[in-house]
Parts: C-alpha cells; structure tokens; sequence
C-alpha cells in the first residue's frame, strides 16, 4: 500500500509552504523545549506532512530517536497482548467489533484460558500481560478483579495492563487495588466535533478525558492516544490532541494509522498513512522524551516493516499477540489486521532479528515508565 493511495483527509490541508519557514530550528526548539507555540507546531505539522518534506522527515526522525536513546538505550520493550473479548457494548463507528457489527463471529475467554496465555507468555520470557477487550459487562467488576489478582499472584514479577474501556470510578479503583499497574484508553481525538464525527451520541469525549485523569488520580500508568488519518481529522483537531496530551502527561502513548473495516461505516474511507504516523510518532517523543510509545499493530499491517519504521521514529513498545491462534482472526478491529507472523508472541525470536538488524535488542523486563518529567 503505498501513501499516495492512502492519503486520508490530511494531505487536503496539508498545503506546501510556498515560503519555507527554516525547519530544522523548529525541530531543535521543539526538542529542546518539549513543545513549540500553535502557530510553529502547525506550521512544522503541515510542512512535515507534505510529500517534499522527505529530508527534513528524516532529520526529525533522527532526533525523535536521539531523545528515546537517551532514555531508554536502544532497548524495545515488550507486552504481551491478550484480546479476551470482542464483545462490546459501543458503537465506535470506525471499529471491526463495534455492537453494530452482526457479521462479527463473538468470543469471550474464561479466566483459565487467560491464565494459559499467561503462563504461554510467562515462559516465552514476557513480563507485561495487556488485557484488552470490548466493554464486554458479560465479566463484572469482581470477575475483572479476581483475574487481575489470580495473575499478579501467579506472576508476581509481572506487570498487568487493562485495556477495557470507559467504566466507573469504583471499578476502575477495585482494579487497581487488586493490583493493575497500568491502562490503556486512547482518547481518540481531543475534538468535540471530531469525536461526534467517530462516535455515536451516547459516547462523549468529556466522560473519556474523564476517565483518563480518573485513571491518573488513582495512581494508574496511563495510556492515551488516537488514530491516526481517521475520518474528518485535519492538522487542526491533531493540534488539539497533541495539547491535551501534554496537559495530561499520559505514560504511555498509543498511536496507528486508522485502517477501515468492510463491515464499518467506515468501511470506504481512506486509511491513515505511514508517513503521517511515523510524523506524529516523532514529534509525540520530543513533546515526552520519557513516555512509553508503541509501534503498533495497524502500523506492521501497513506495511511490511512499518514495526522497525516506529522505532526508527522514536517507539520504543512492541505488544506480540499472545492471544489463542483459535481467536485471533476474531479480534478483528480492522481489515487485514495482522496477528500471526511476527506479530505472535510465538516467534519472538524472528522479532528480536527484525529489531537486531536495526540495531536495538528486546528488554525483556517490566519495562515500567520512567517517572515522568516534562
Ligand atoms: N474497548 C477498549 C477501548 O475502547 O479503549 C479497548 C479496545 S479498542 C478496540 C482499542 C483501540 O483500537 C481503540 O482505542 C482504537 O483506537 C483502535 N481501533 C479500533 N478500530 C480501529 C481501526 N479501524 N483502525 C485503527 N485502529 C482502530
């Protein structure tokens, strides 16, 4: 898939600068000061996302990758993702396993068959279990709780992450007590009427930025994020994203290109495109030197190397599939979404060539986040 078939909606803002601003001293403030004034940021934004930036692309790169050396070695950590569930309650238009979905074929796991996928990845060396699902309420807040502390028991030298979904306060609370260490919960977008374009009426982004600083006050290592080239984003709404991000000064950041799924009403828009993504990867690990950034799974499904291109962006996460191989194809949250290969936490080893050959090694340690300085 090439980026020119694959532009979204960003190139169409994304106008050439006829009067180059000097780029490479925005790029030097900007890692300097961990942020720039909106005017330079959207400037550098449009600039960086026009098909003639391909060099100074690179030059942000480097010092995207320069920022993570100095904090993280040329280490990539590893979770181990566990999909237990592709029931959800929601409707999230852009999403494979959205309720709305009646060709979906569902699942959920049981606690023992998640604890297998522990173990499995307990003795592949991993140290992170992210349990990810739909808001699936087929679990209840107990069922949640006894499993987080079924598995911090087995494995005390482990870290759990929770990845499921806007719940209440007291649940997120009886989680964390039974022992989550982190949670993921993309924001989206930070746009009120970008998220109306995503989401139904029911959903709203105050409850999810809600529950993100919820998260937060709890003690939590939290993730947001958002997708990148989903439809109706434009430099603007980024710009909004990229400024809650540093008001919320999440963990961990999770962000990949929005790929459609047949059977969304997304199903005919454009995905998000690598180069837009790498951008953005670079210029969310000069805003937060220290934070955890994924090179995701949507980015590996772009293309062929798009894992090692995030870290050469400044990544420094890889979550391999530790799902059964009987689910997988389930988890579907996108088209074509790559899940065996050297996505499965089974072929480790073919990871840790592909990341060898690039000059990074796996750390196979908790890889929690260093306290945060901004
Ligand atoms: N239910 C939980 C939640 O809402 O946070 C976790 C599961 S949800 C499927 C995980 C993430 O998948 C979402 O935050 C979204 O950004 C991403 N996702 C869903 N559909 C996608 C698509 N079509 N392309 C790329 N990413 C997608």
């Amino acid at each position: 898939m090439t980026d020119e078939k694959n532009q979204g909606t960003l190139w169409a803002s994304a106008k050439t600068s006829e009067l180059s601003p000097p780029y490479h001293p925005l790029i030097r403030e900007l890692a300097a000061e961990k942020n720039l004034p909106e005017d330079s940021m959207k400037s550098l934004l449009t600039h960086l996302f026009s098909p003639e930036a391909e060099k100074d692309r690179q030059f942000l790169y480097e010092n995207a990758r320069k920022t993570a050396n100095e904090t993280f070695g040329n280490k990539v950590y590893l979770r181990g993702l566990i999909e237990f569930t592709n029931y959800c309650r929601n409707d999230c238009y852009y999403c494979g396993i959205r309720a709305g979905n009646k060709k979906a074929s569902r699942y959920r796991l049981t606690r023992e068959e998640i604890l297998e996928c522990c173990h499995e990845g307990h003795d592949l060396g991993l140290h992170t279990f992210v349990l990810q699902g739909g808001e699936d309420m087929a679990y209840s807040p107990q069922d949640v709780a006894d499993l987080v502390s079924s598995i911090k028991a087995t494995f005390p030298d482990c870290a759990v992450t929770l990845s499921i979904g806007e719940r209440s306060h007291e649940d997120y609370l009886l989680w964390y007590e039974a022992g989550a260490d982190r949670y993921l919960l993309r924001h989206e977008t930070a746009d009120e009427a970008h998220y109306h374009r995503l989401h139904p009426k029911n959903l709203s982004l105050k409850h999810r930025m809600d529950c993100l600083y919820d998260l937060k006050s709890i003690g939590y290592q939290t993730g947001a994020g958002f997708m990148v080239g989903s439809p109706g984003q434009t430099i603007d709404t980024l710009l909004e994203d990229l400024a809650f991000l540093k008001k919320l000064k999440p963990e961990m950041i999770g962000i990949g290109p929005f790929i459609p799924h047949k059977d969304t009403p997304f199903a005919r828009e454009a995905a998000g495109s690598m180069t837009q993504t790498l951008v953005l990867l670079s210029i969310l690990r000069l805003m937060h030197p220290k934070a955890l950034l994924p090179s995701t799974t949507a980015l590996s499904t772009i293309a062929e190397n798009g894992r090692e291109l995030g870290i050469l962006a400044g990544g420094n996460v890889v979550m391999p599939n530790l799902s059964p191989g009987s689910v997988r194809k389930k988890y579907m949250l996108y088209n074509n979404k790559r899940s065996d290969g050297s996505e499965a936490a089974q072929h480790i080893d073919e990871l840790a060539r592909r990341f060898e050959a690039i000059g990074y090694t796996i750390d196979f340690g908790r890889g929690d986040a260093p306290s945060h300085t901004l």
